[in-house]
C-alpha cells in the first residue's frame, strides 16, 4: 500500500478545489450516516477527510474512488464542508501520478474515447447523429427555437437512443423549431472532471462553448441531469451564460402552455427516482412528478426515499465508468424500495439512472414485474 506522508500536493490540491473549508471538519461522521455507500459496504467520508488534513492518503486505494458525487452529506454537514470537493482534488493527485485501482481502469478506456471520439462509449465522432438519421431532424441554426444537446448516452448507447428518439418526437409533435449539433457536439465533460481529470474538461467545455457561440445558440435543451449541472453551473466558470432546460422543465412547459396535449392515458401505478443531478444539486423536485400528474390513469406513488432524500444509482462521480461488484450496486436497493410500492414502472430523467437500473433489472430477474421509463417515453406514448 502506497501511502505519501506528508503528501504536500495532496494538501495543496485540496486546498487550491475547496480552500480550507476542509479544515472546519470536526470529525461527527454525520457524513458517513447519510452515506449509500454504508448501505452496502463500510466507506467512511470522515476518515477521507480526517487523513487528507494530513496528507496521509493512500492514493491507491479504492476509498478515493467511492464517493458518487451523489450530494447528500454536503446538504447534512453540520459545518458546510465540501466533501465532493475533497473528494476530486484527491482523485487529480491520483489521475497526476497515474494510480489507479483494478476497479477504476475501465474509468481509463472512456477517458481515452473521450478524448480521441468526444464521447466515453467507443462511439466514432462521425456517428454521433446516426440515432436521427431516419427522423426529421435538422442541424442547428442560428434563430431556432431552441438547440438538442443530445448527450453521450443518448447518441450511441442502443438503450437510451429511443429516449433520444422519444424526445425528437415530441419536439415536433409540439411545433418546436429545435436542431442538433450532430458530429460538432462533445461530451459536456461533468463526469470526467469528477474523477480527476480537469484539462480534459475544460478542453471539451472549451470546444461546446465555442460551437454554441459560432452557431448563435442562446437556449439549449439536454436530457441528462449531468449536462444539466455542468451548463448550467459550470461552464459560467468560462464566461459565458446559456439558458439550459432540462426535458422534465420543458414538457412541463410544453404542457402548460398547451403546445402538446395528453391524449392518451396511462394505466399504471408509477413511481419516480430523482436523480441526484436534478433533484439534490439542481432542487428540480416538482416538475417531473408535475407531469406524470398530468397524465392520465397514471398513479404516482413515492419510494421510500425520495426529494432530497433520493438514494444515488450508484453512476455519479464517473463511477458509471467503474467496476461495482453484485451486493455493492445502490441500484439493486433502488429497485427493491421500488418493488416494494407496488409500482409496475419506475420512472427516472437521467441516462445514469437508466443505464443501472436497467442492468439492476436484469441481475434481479425485475423483468415480468418492473418496466425502467425514461418520463420522455412515457410522455411520448400518451400525446
Ligand atoms: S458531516 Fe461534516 S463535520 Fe461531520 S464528519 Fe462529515 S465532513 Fe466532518
Ligand atoms: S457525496 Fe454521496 S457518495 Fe459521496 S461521500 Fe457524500 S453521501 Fe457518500
Amino acid at each position: 500500500m502506497e501511502t505519501v506522508a506528508p503528501f504536500k500536493e495532496v494538501i495543496d490540491e485540496i486546498k487550491e478545489a475547496g480552500g480550507d473549508i476542509f479544515k472546519l471538519c470536526f470529525q461527527c461522521g454525520l457524513c458517513d450516516v447519510v452515506c449509500p455507500w454504508n448501505r452496502v459496504r463500510p466507506f467512511s467520508m470522515r476518515k477521507l477527510i480526517r487523513e487528507a488534513a494530513f496528507g496521509l492518503t493512500e492514493i491507491d486505494g479504492e476509498d478515493l474512488w467511492r464517493c458518487t458525487t451523489c450530494g447528500t452529506c454536503p446538504q447534512q454537514c453540520p459545518r458546510g464542508v465540501r466533501q465532493i470537493d475533497v473528494s476530486v482534488a484527491l482523485r487529480r493527485v491520483a489521475t497526476e501520478y497515474e494510480v489507479f485501482p483494478a476497479s477504476v481502469r475501465s474509468a481509463r478506456s472512456a477517458r481515452a474515447s473521450i478524448i480521441s471520439e468526444g464521447n466515453p462509449l467507443q462511439g466514432e465522432r462521425g456517428k454521433r447523429a446516426d440515432w436521427a438519421k431516419d427522423l426529421p431532424v435538422k442541424p442547428y441554426e442560428e434563430g431556432m427555437e431552441i438547440l438538442y444537446f443530445v448527450g453521450c448516452y443518448l447518441s450511441y448507447d442502443p438503450r437510451m437512443k429511443k429516449v433520444a428518439v422519444a424526445t425528437a418526437e415530441i419536439l415536433n409533435k409540439a411545433g418546436v423549431k429545435f436542431g442538433i449539433l450532430g458530429s460538432k457536439e462533445n461530451c459536456c465533460g461533468e463526469s470526467i472532471r469528477k474523477i480527476g481529470s480537469e484539462e480534459v474538461f475544460r478542453n471539451l467545455a472549451r470546444e461546446n462553448i465555442k460551437a454554441f457561440i459560432d452557431n448563435g445558440v442562446r437556449r439549449i435543451l439536454v436530457s441528462s441531469p449531468h449536462c444539466y449541472h455542468t451548463f448550467k453551473n459550470e461552464y459560467p466558470e468560462f464566461m459565458v451564460n446559456f439558458e439550459v432546460v432540462h426535458m422534465t422543465q420543458y414538457l412541463e412547459e410544453l404542457i402548460r402552455e398547451g403546445r402538446i396535449e395528453i391524449k392518451g392515458s396511462y394505466d399504471k401505478k408509477v413511481t419516480y427516482h430523482d436523480p441526484c443531478y436534478l433533484g439534490r444539486h439542481n432542487q428540480i423536485f416538482d416538475q417531473p412528478r408535475d407531469v406524470l400528474r398530468a397524465i392520465a390513469g397514471l398513479e404516482l406513488v413515492e419510494m421510500a426515499d425520495s426529494r432530497k432524500q433520493s438514494l444515488c444509482c450508484g453512476g455519479g462521480g464517473g463511477r458509471i465508468w467503474m467496476d461495482t461488484p453484485i451486493g455493492e450496486r445502490f441500484s439493486d436497493l433502488r429497485l427493491k424500495q421500488a418493488g416494494d410500492t407496488g409500482a409496475r414502472v419506475l420512472a427516472t430523467a437521467c441516462p445514469y439512472c437508466i443505464t443501472n437500473f436497467e442492468e439492476s433489472r436484469l441481475n434481479l430477474e425485475y423483468e415480468e414485474t418492473l418496466e425502467i421509463k425514461d418520463i420522455t417515453e412515457i410522455v411520448r406514448d400518451v400525446i
